[in-house]
Formats: C-alpha cells, sequence, structure tokens
C-alpha cells in the first residue's frame, strides 16, 4: 500500500471528511483492519484565506508548495490537495515535488465521463467558478459542457462556503438557497451537478436532489485510494 500525502486544513472541517472516507475505503477493499497509510499537512486557514481574498497567490502557492515537500520528505508517494480552490496552483505544486499529484477535477471529471455526463454546472468558490484553472480543464481536458451561476447567485454560494461551511456552520436557510440555486441550473439544461467545493457536501446531498451530484470530496478522497492500492486485494 503506497502512503497518501494530504494538504488539509482547508477547511479542517472537510479535511475530516477525506481522513474518514479514506480509511473507510481501504476497509472495504481491504477488509479487516486494514486502514490507510497517511500524512497529513494541515495549515492555518485563516492565513490561506487572507491571502485568497487579497489576491496574494504568490504567497498562497508557497504555502501550498512547501505543504506539499513537507510530505514528500516524510514519506508520502502522492500528494493530495483536500480543496478544489487550491488547485489554482496545482501545477507549480506538481512541479516542485518528484511525486505525482491527483488532482481533484481529473478524479471527478472521470466519474462523470463514465456515466455518459456532458453538460454538468459547477458549484464552489467564486475562484473556482469563474477562473479558468478549474472550468477550463474540465473543458479542454475532458470535453464537459460547464455551466456556473449568474454573478449573484455565485456571490451567494461563496459567501455561505466562507461564512458558513468553512466554519462548520450548517444552515436550513442556505441548504434552501443552494437548492434554489441547483433547480434554476436545471431549468437551463445541467444534467448533474458538481459540489467543487470540498464543503458543499456537508450542505447538500443526492436525496436533495432530482439530478446526480459529484461530490468532490469523495471522488477525490476514493481516488486517492484507488492511486494507493492499485490492484490490491
Ligand atoms: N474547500 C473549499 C474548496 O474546495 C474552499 C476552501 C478553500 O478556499 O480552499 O474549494
Amino acid at each position: 500500500m503506497k502512503t497518501i500525502g494530504l494538504i488539509g486544513g482547508m477547511s479542517w472541517e472537510s479535511s475530516l471528511l477525506y481522513y474518514q472516507i479514506i480509511n473507510e475505503r481501504v476497509k472495504e477493499r481491504k477488509g479487516g483492519h486494514h486502514s490507510a497509510k497517511s500524512l497529513m499537512y494541515s495549515v492555518d486557514f485563516q492565513e490561506v484565506k487572507d491571502l485568497q481574498h487579497q489576491a496574494n497567490w504568490t504567497a498562497a502557492t508557497k504555502i501550498m508548495i512547501e505543504s506539499a515537500q513537507k510530505l514528500e520528505a516524510g514519506g508520502a508517494d502522492v500528494i493530495v490537495i483536500c480543496t478544489n480552490t487550491m488547485h489554482k496552483m496545482a501545477l507549480e505544486v506538481m512541479n516542485s515535488v518528484s511525486i505525482p499529484l491527483l488532482h481533484i477535477a481529473d478524479a471527478t471529471a472521470n466519474k462523470i465521463i463514465s456515466d455518459k455526463i456532458k453538460k454538468v454546472a459547477l458549484l464552489g468558490t467564486a475562484f473556482t467558478m469563474e477562473e479558468e484553472f478549474y472550468k477550463g480543464r474540465l473543458i479542454n481536458q475532458f470535453g464537459l459542457e460547464v455551466m456556473v451561476p449568474d454573478e449573484a447567485d455565485r456571490v451567494v454560494i461563496h459567501d455561505i462556503i466562507y461564512h458558513e461551511l468553512c466554519l462548520g456552520i450548517i444552515n436550513e436557510h442556505s441548504k434552501n438557497k443552494y437548492l434554489e440555486i441547483i433547480d434554476s441550473l436545471i431549468g437551463k439544461g445541467a444534467e448533474a451537478v458538481i459540489l467543487g467545493c470540498t464543503e458543499i457536501t456537508m450542505l447538500i446531498s443526492q436525496e436533495d436532489c432530482s439530478i446526480p451530484i459529484y461530490d468532490t470530496t469523495r471522488l477525490h478522497a476514493e481516488a486517492a485510494v484507488d492511486f494507493a492500492l492499485g490492484d490490491e486485494a
């Protein structure tokens, strides 16, 4: 079994889910008392969040690179960045270590494609919904059609992520706002929804939606286990 190196803390609530899903998946595949070999380097999210919102991506990238290098030095065989947004600097992180990085958008897109879905709605932080590093990858490398909410709705989605979900706050009113936004995207032709922020799964589940949802937290964590175990029974 290979050792999974997780860059966590963004937020720690979602890193907790990664840890749980990864271990559950190893147990499911190998049985008995098996659990995942893993390392987590968990950052101080206040520092990262401030840098994001000041658009100081150089300093934010430095934190991510140093985290990845610490994991490699500690014996990790693969890097998993436990957030969609911080894949903005995935390439720089990838180039700073000699072990592979498992990209969250790839884990998600592979499943969407295997389910033969073409037109997806993407929910996430403004960075994820608006910038090319994520949407562009889904479109250019996987041929998906990607829809995002309109500007006012993107603000709602973004603010709920940072003001509530990343603080562990689950609010029924916010859930209803998300569901209204998803409904309007369904009305515009979305066949599925990507929960493109690793905390949204704490708010929205498949039972809430009439179309398939793709939970990036779960898909990424499971892809990490599949990498770590390879063909092992
Ligand atoms: N966990 C979130 C994501 O998946 C947002 C927190 C962050 O800014 O990294 O994008």
